[in-house]
């Protein structure tokens, strides 16, 4: 594999191709928003600048992984001669399978599609296309090129042969694969998303403040992060969207998401993305602060 499509340069995006383009792969960058695309360069030259600061990568490095991503807004230019797409676009279902209804017949036949979603059922996406045993989530954590793990999800019909892959694939960036099967949040969401909804909860109901309870998950659990601020970091919206995700796919109330989420996601305060979530990030050194606190 040498030719790597990344749908989407938003949070996860920018990550997802910074990490290959670093391991010295071709990145084609594809976003249908040109700001998203200059957003998200300047986000990962950034990154990389830390990184040099830190003298974890030289300025060699730095130069050679921003020559080996180039970008798109049309989906059908991005993808030619690719191996490999990670989709990382809105986490919106009927957004998912008009992109995978795209990527199949516009991909050469051999190429795999891998979707970073965080909780839409990878069996799905993959009945949109013609080629469901090359269809995978490949889920990365944030900030991807610091967190280790991705998740690896097979559908009911992704092939051993796909699942070895992009298994042996994660390697060689550096990740630590861990395999799970095709269910509601998969593993990572289905036992986080509950946390970070019973934080809102917990404050929705006054039991507590913002940093008291970040607070109290932070000394009391030994969490590098209090699961509020995890959240604003996540975005609020993303964990809107996979809350339902899991309360439609086990019908149970459990998942239900907070009201408080819900308002504020309906009034644009989506966490550190926006400028204000649970905390305020309007002034650019805050936001530095929290992505510091996050890559040590
Ligand atoms: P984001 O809102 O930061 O970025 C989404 C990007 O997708 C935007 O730049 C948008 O312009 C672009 N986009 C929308 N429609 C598109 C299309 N048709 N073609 C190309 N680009 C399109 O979202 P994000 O947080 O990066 O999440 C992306 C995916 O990663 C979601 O599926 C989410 O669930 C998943 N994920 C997010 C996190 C996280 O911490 N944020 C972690 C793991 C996985």
């Amino acid at each position: 594999m040498k030719n790597i499509a990344v749908i989407g340069a938003g949070t996860m995006g920018n990550g997802i191709a910074h990490t290959f383009a670093q391991c010295n792969f071709n990145v084609h960058l594809i976003d249908i928003s040109n700001e998203s695309l200059e957003k998200g360069i300047a986000t990962i030259a950034k990154n990389l600048d830390r990184m040099v600061a830190k003298d974890k990568i030289s300025e060699t490095d730095k130069k050679a992984t921003l020559k080996n991503i180039s970008t798109f807004t049309s989906l059908k230019e991005g993808v030619k001669n690719v191996d490999l797409v990670v989709e990382a676009a809105t986490e919106n279902v009927n957004l998912k399978l008009s992109i995978f209804k795209e990527l199949d017949e516009n991909c050469d036949e051999q190429t795999i599609l891998a979707t970073n979603t965080s909780s839409i059922s990878i069996t799905q996406i993959g009945a949109a296309t013609k080629r469901p045993d090359k269809v995978i989530g490949m889920h990365f954590m944030n900030p991807v090129p610091v967190m280790k793990l991705v998740e690896i999800i097979s559908g009911y019909s992704t092939s051993n042969m796909v699942l070895e892959t992009i298994t042996n694939l994660s390697k060689k960036i550096h990740k630590i694969p861990v395999a799970v099967n095709d269910y509601p949040g998969f593993v990572a969401n289905r036992i986080l998303m509950p946390m970070i909804n019973e934080s809102i909860e917990t404050l929705y109901n006054n039991v507590a403040g913002v940093e008291e309870i970040d607070t109290v998950m932070k000394l009391g659990m030994a969490h590098p992060m209090g699961p509020l601020q995890l959240a604003d970091f996540i975005g609020l919206d993303v964990c809107l969207s996979i809350l339902n995700v899991l309360y439609d796919g086990f019908k149970n109330p459990k998942y239900a998401p907070c009201p408080l989420l819900v308002n504020m996601v309906t009034a644009g305060k989506l966490g550190v993305k926006s400028g204000e979530g649970f905390y305020d990030y309007s002034s650019s050194k805050k936001a530095e602060k929290v992505a510091e606190m996050f890559i040590k």
